[in-house]
């Protein structure tokens, strides 16, 4: 039986409310409703692709910064739509439903004060907010050219626990016992003050585990993590990465997947090209396609190369020895 959880109840109202009372919520609620999905293959591993025209202004936004200064930023409070409503989230944050979304329920966790996506200033909140929504909700960041539709406005997103492929193997891995190639490898570990640091097992799209069960531990390591990815792989304005936060087993998780590139290198529109822009979500293994003939032609080698393209490899990886 599920534990009470206050905070997860008000979220389930709030979003239970809004896809009855604001109109373009309740059509992004029926395209998810009607969107198709499909599994590929890719090296051994499945994944998910999820054709949703809803997610096409998302899927094809502008996020140059030329761009960004021209459009009125959207989650500004000002320029909200009336109907949208939101839940504090405590610290200058609040919840607000997405319009446009990939899960259901599915929510937007900017700031109230308009500053630039940044790992380092949100990752205390992504871990306090993962115990808070413990069992129930996966918190995640998409960097400013990592997926994030609002670079120039900081937030957070939740998504329910477990609804991606990568995370179906991270939670089921420890409860089976089991060692799956996409799951945290038994290699590469460190452990420091209760908290081990992993790099999964797959070559193409490694990413970082780091396990703990005190949150400031978990914290402390994530950010050596961060500032270790910032020193081997300086991007401005940060190191290039997705990450989530979840808490489940009495165990929190912070994932990193560091990037190589914002998109794949035939992002685009015309013949031949793919519309994919990878955030957090595709890294875990569910692909976001808005344009029917992407999901239609879409195989598992096409989904290795975009994997391949937008990740730092294992081997890349490994040199920086991030758990020394
Ligand atoms: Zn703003």
């Amino acid at each position: 039986m599920a534990v009470a959880n206050e905070l997860v109840d008000r979220l389930q109202t709030l979003w239970d409310a809004q896809a009855n009372e604001w109109p373009m919520m309740a059509r992004g609620v029926e395209h998810l409703a009607s969107s198709e999905v499909r599994e590929v293959e890719r090296g051994g591993l499945r994944c998910k692709l999820q054709f949703n025209p809803g997610r096409v202004v998302s899927a094809g936004a502008k996020v140059d910064a030329k761009s960004i200064a021209a459009r009125p930023c959207f989650l500004c409070e000002s320029n909200r739509p009336s109907e949208q409503r939101g839940v504090d989230a405590g610290d200058g944050y609040v919840f607000l439903c997405n319009p446009m979304p990939i899960f259901n329920p599915h929510f937007t966790v900017p700031t109230l004060e308009h500053q630039p996506q940044r790992i380092g200033t949100c990752l205390p909140k992504m871990l306090e907010l993962a115990e808070r929504l413990s069992g129930r909700f996966t918190v995640f960041y998409n960097g400013p050219k990592c997926g994030a539709s609002a670079p120039d406005h900081l937030h957070l997103q939740a998504s329910p626990l477990g609804a991606t492929p990568f995370e179906e193997l991270l939670v089921g891995v420890r409860k089976s016992g089991g060692n799956p190639s996409q799951g945290p490898a038994d290699h590469d570990r460190s452990c420091g003050g209760g908290v081990d640091v992993e790099v999964t097992a797959d070559p193409v799209q490694p990413a970082i585990v780091i396990t703990g069960a005190d949150r400031v531990a978990v914290l402390a390591r994530a950010e050596q993590v961060v500032a270790k990815l910032a020193e081997h792989f300086p991007t401005d304005p940060e190191p290039m990465m997705n990450a989530l936060a979840l808490h489940a087993d009495g165990k929190l998780r912070v994932v990193l997947f560091p990037r190589a590139s914002h998109r794949p290198s035939n992002y685009g529109t015309d013949p031949g090209q793919v519309l994919v822009s990878p955030g957090l979500v595709d890294m875990l293994g569910l692909l976001i396609t808005p344009r029917r003939e992407d999901f239609d032609s879409l195989d598992g080698e096409a989904v290795a190369k975009i994997y391949r393209e937008v990740s730092l490899g294992r081997v890349t990886l490994n040199q920086a020895g991030l758990w020394d």
